[in-house]
Parts: C-alpha cells; sequence; structure tokens
C-alpha cells in the first residue's frame, strides 16, 4: 500500500526552497533549465529541480578557487573541527535526511535511516586526518642532504555522482577532499539532488565558509562543463562506464586526474562447506536491497553443483518473501528502482534473458502491478542456470536481479567470478580458512567480503578494479587521491 498523501505532504515540506548553491548565493533557478522530479514510489511529479548549466558551474568554479586560499590555510585542527561539527549536524538531522532519501530516490526507510550515518562516519575519520598528513623525510647519499616530501590539497575537486549514494556517497568524496584543504564543486545529479543540497546548506551552518561546497545540481550538459572546466584540479566521479568514458576523453584536454567508481556484476561464490542457511540468507537478500541498486551488490550466485538445489531453494524463499513496498513503510525491503525509465530498463534485461532463453526464470521477471503499478517497482527476480556469457550474467542490471550459475571446483568457481570485464568486489562462502584466502587472493575485485556483506566502512579502501574504475574511497587512500605530493630538496 502506498502513502500517496504522506509522499505528497513530505515532498511539500522537504523539498522547496532554492536549489543550487554556490559561493555565498542560493539560486532558484539555473541556466540548464527545469527537471521534473518525480516520486518513484508513486510515480507522480513532486518537485521542480532548477539544473545548472555552464554559466553556474563556471561561477561555482570560481567560487571554489577564491574559498581555496582560505580554506587551504585554515589551521589543520581548526579544518578537524569544522568537519566534526558538520558531522554533527548530519546526525542531528538524520531522520529528515533519511525521509529526503525515501522520497527522492525510494530507499527503503530502514536503509535511509541508517545512510546519514554512514556518511557522517566518513566526515569524522576524514576530520580526523586534517592535523595528521605527514609527508616523509628521505635518505640522500652520500651527500647527505636534507630531502623531504610535503603533502598539499590539489585546489578544485570536481565531484560528478549519481542517483544511488545520496549525502553518504557525498561524504564519502568530499570528506577526504575538505579535510586536506581543497574545496569543492558538487553536481548531483538532477533525479536525485535534495539530499546533497542539505549537505551544503549544513556545511555553511558548521561554519565551513562559503564557497568550500559548492552543489549544483544538473544533467549531462553541466557535468560536462565541469569535468571541461580548466579550474577543475580533479574530477570525483560515480557512475556508468559510458559516462566514465565520456570523462576520461573530456579530462584529456586539461590533463585533469579522475577517480572513478563504476559499476560491478560481482560473484558470490557458495562453497559445499559454507554454513548454507547463512549463505542462503544472504545471496537472496544483498543482492535485492534498495531495488537492487547498489554497485557492489553480490548479483552473479555462483553454486557448487553439490549445493545447488538447496542454496537455490532458500534463495527463491527469501527473495520471494522480502516485503516490496512503499520506501517510506518501515518494513520494506525492496522498494522502487529510481524512475520510469530504470524501470523500463531493467524489465527490457530481463525479458532479453527470456528471450534469448539465457536460464529459467525462477522467481519474478515482472514489474508489480495492484497497488504498486503506479510506481516503478520490479518484483525480485532469481534467474537459474545462467551461461556465464549470457548478457544478464555479464552486464549490470541495477535492479532487483540475480544471475544463478554452479560450478564443479575450486578453479572453475574463481574463473567464473572473474569472468566478467567488472572486478567491483566478489564475495566467498566457505568454512574452509586457507580456501577462503585463497579464493580472495585469486578473486580480480578491488573489495571481497568472506561469510558477510561488504559494509564499507570509513577506514576501509574501496574501489574496483577492470572496468569498475580507478582509484579508492575509504581509507588513508581515499584520502590520498586529493593531495599532491611535493618533494623539497635542500643540499647540505
Ligand atoms: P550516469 O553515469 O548516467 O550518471 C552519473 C553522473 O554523471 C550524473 O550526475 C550525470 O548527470 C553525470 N553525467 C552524465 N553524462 C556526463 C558527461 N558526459 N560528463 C560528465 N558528467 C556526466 O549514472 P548511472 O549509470 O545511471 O549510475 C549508475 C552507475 O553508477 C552504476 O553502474 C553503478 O554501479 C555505479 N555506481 C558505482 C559506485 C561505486 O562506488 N563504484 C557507487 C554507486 C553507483
Amino acid at each position: 500500500m502506498i502513502d500517496a498523501d504522506r509522499h505528497r505532504q513530505l515532498a511539500e515540506e522537504l523539498l522547496g526552497g532554492p536549489h543550487l548553491v554556490v559561493g555565498d548565493a542560493r539560486l532558484a533557478r539555473g541556466s540548464g533549465g527545469v527537471h521534473h522530479h518525480v516520486n518513484p514510489s508513486t510515480g507522480r511529479p513532486q518537485a521542480d529541480v532548477p539544473l545548472a548549466g555552464a554559466d553556474e558551474i563556471a561561477d561555482a568554479v570560481a567560487a571554489a578557487r577564491g574559498a581555496f586560499a582560505v580554506w587551504s590555510r585554515w589551521r589543520p585542527d581548526e579544518r578537524r573541527d569544522a568537519l566534526l561539527r558538520l558531522a554533527a549536524l548530519v546526525l542531528r538531522d538524520a531522520a529528515t535526511i533519511g525521509a529526503v532519501l525515501s522520497v527522492e530516490a525510494g530507499v527503503p526507510a530502514a536503509v535511509a535511516a541508517g545512510l546519514p550515518k554512514r556518511g557522517a562516519d566518513y566526515l569524522s575519520y576524514y576530520a580526523g586526518y586534517a592535523d595528521k598528513l605527514e609527508g616523509s623525510v628521505i635518505p640522500i647519499f652520500p651527500e647527505n642532504a636534507f630531502d623531504y616530501t610535503r603533502l598539499e590539497p590539489l585546489g578544485v575537486i570536481g565531484v560528478i555522482s549519481t542517483w544511488n549514494g545520496g549525502i553518504s556517497a557525498i561524504c564519502r568524496k568530499a570528506g577526504p577532499a575538505l579535510a586536506v584543504g581543497n574545496t569543492v564543486v558538487v553536481k548531483p545529479m538532477e533525479l536525485a539532488p535534495f539530499s546533497v543540497l542539505r549537505f551544503a546548506e549544513l556545511a555553511l551552518e558548521a561554519g565551513i565558509p562559503p564557497g568550500v561546497v559548492n552543489v549544483v545540481p544538473g544533467d549531462a550538459a553541466a557535468g560536462q562543463a565541469l569535468v571541461a572546466h580548466p579550474g577543475v584540479d580533479k574530477i570525483s566521479f560515480t557512475g556508468g562506464i559510458g559516462t566514465a568514458r565520456k570523462i576520461l576523453a573530456a579530462a584529456a584536454e586539461n590533463i585533469t586526474p579522475v577517480v572513478l567508481e563504476l559499476g560491478g556484476k560481482s560473484g558470490n561464490i557458495v562453497f559445499p562447506d559454507a554454513d548454507l542457511a547463512v549463505a542462503g540468507q544472504f545471496s537472496g537478500q544483498v543482492c535485492m536491497g534498495n531495488a537492487g541498486q547498489g554497485c557492489v551488490f553480490p548479483t552473479r550466485l555462483i553454486v557448487h553443483e553439490d549445493v545447488h538445489d538447496e542454496i537455490l531453494e532458500r534463495v527463491v524463499a527469501v527473495a520471494g518473501s522480502l516485503p516490496l513496498g512503499d520506501a517510506l513503510d518501515p518494513t520494506t525491503v525492496v522498494g522502487p528502482v529510481i524512475s520510469a525509465g530504470h524501470c523500463q530498463r531493467v524489465l527490457g534485461m530481463i525479458e532479453r534473458a527470456r528471450s534469448e532463453r539465457s536460464g529459467e526464470i525462477v522467481l519474478g521477471g515482472r514489474r508489480a502491478g495492484g497497488e504498486l503499478g503506479e510506481g516503478f517497482f520490479v518484483e525480485p527476480t532469481v534467474i537459474d542456470g545462467v551461461d556465464s556469457h549470457a548478457h544478464i550474467a555479464q552486464e549490470e542490471v541495477f535492479g532487483p536481479v540475480l544471475s544463478v550459475m554452479t560450478f564443479a571446483d575450486e578453479d572453475e568457481a574463481v574463473a567464473l567470478a572473474n569472468d566478467t570485464p567488472y572486478g567491483l568486489a566478489g564475495y566467498v562462502h566457505t568454512n574452509d580458512l586457507r580456501r577462503a584466502h585463497r579464493v580472495a587472493a585469486a578473486l580480480d575485485a578491488g573489495y571481497v567480503s568472506l561469510n558477510s556483506f561488504a559494509a564499507l566502512p570509513a577506514p576501509a579502501p574501496f574501489g574496483g578494479f577492470g572496468m569498475s574504475g580507478i582509484g579508492k574511497e575509504g581509507g588513508r587512500e581515499g584520502l590520498l587521491e586529493f593531495v599532491r605530493t611535493k618533494n623539497v630538496y635542500l643540499g647540505m
């Protein structure tokens, strides 16, 4: 049951007001036009999003450049304290931000409630680095020179994000960038700009100077303008491979460095010695969370032939009983996908698997009807007996769709897990400690989870291999993406 009145009321309460934050200005209009935002649970228009065009992007870069001269000279402990204040404000407003995420992107309330905390964790983790960024003294022989390194901020960071991370994804990118003295121009996707705009407001409330955090929602053209701008010192991007290619090409013009966090098609290997109840629950649930819109989700289930039937039965029972429905309902596990267009894309991929006979659809496979018919709901879908080379097994669906395949021995399991152009994550279920670590080493994936889900804690570096991207977010490695190393040599 969809509570359309509550959605409308929350949208009126939470999604209004000016929508571009550039320096100390809040703009109600942008030169990029207007996006009519649609609520994914109800399918109804709920707000207008003014879009930045090249003009506002240029203004935001100029504001960030001006603020860099100030912010980069703040004492590191002052920057630390400002980021800690920002983290505290994100936590203070967690309930409101959670509601924004549910209304703007259909994130189920139970998940949305936890995302601000994850964002705040990133902010406070990186705040701690602000006054602990050390260079090194390099021994130079035989002349005994004094040689040392300085870690310096880069300048203006262009942040381009997609819809599924909201404020927590921005904290993961902006937190380390700001901690070391950079300023940011954030371009959220027009489909989900509202929680990110709150980040800008809270940064100002935390006493971070205007221009340090600029947020300019926009479409592809605004993203292009940001990447092409010569005043941007690095781009941090999250999104799809096709867009990443365009960004790399545009960044080549000014030799702008990039971090790219892209998609995945992650293998989830279940060995026969695993705890099958745990592995079955995990395999049926995790890939369906947030309607399958998670880059890191285990979407290729690779199960040993001896336990295939038992695991499949468990997976279908789990996935088939996940509450599907209104993002505002606290019991919902599978909400809507982001838009009508994305819903059609997911259904089209299922249809293609059906027509190409790429395995057998043993659960779901359709758009949800009845009371959910006006929203963008896809039933949790499990396809068994999928050939590894089938489109559905190779391409990221970004919807609640699981492909199942079997293996006979460990080598085959690893080969199947590595048999995609992606390399974001890998999952292994086994009670054999040696095997777990052997397989973890053999997987071409930037993030491996053993008998558990990759919760992406702030201190852990995260980022894919192959077509899943370049660079890291999280941990010290995520911080070092936003500094440059200068060497200083003094002859003695
Ligand atoms: P997308 O690539 O279409 O858009 C992402 C952003 O890029 C948007 O803000 C968009 O406006 C902007 N953009 C579009 N064209 C551009 C251009 N030519 N130049 C500059 N910017 C441009 O996003 P999508 O494909 O819908 O996003 C989903 C993808 O994001 C999935 O593949 C998912 O796996 C991936 N993702 C990865 C991570 C990660 O951390 N690895 C996290 C979340 C999502």
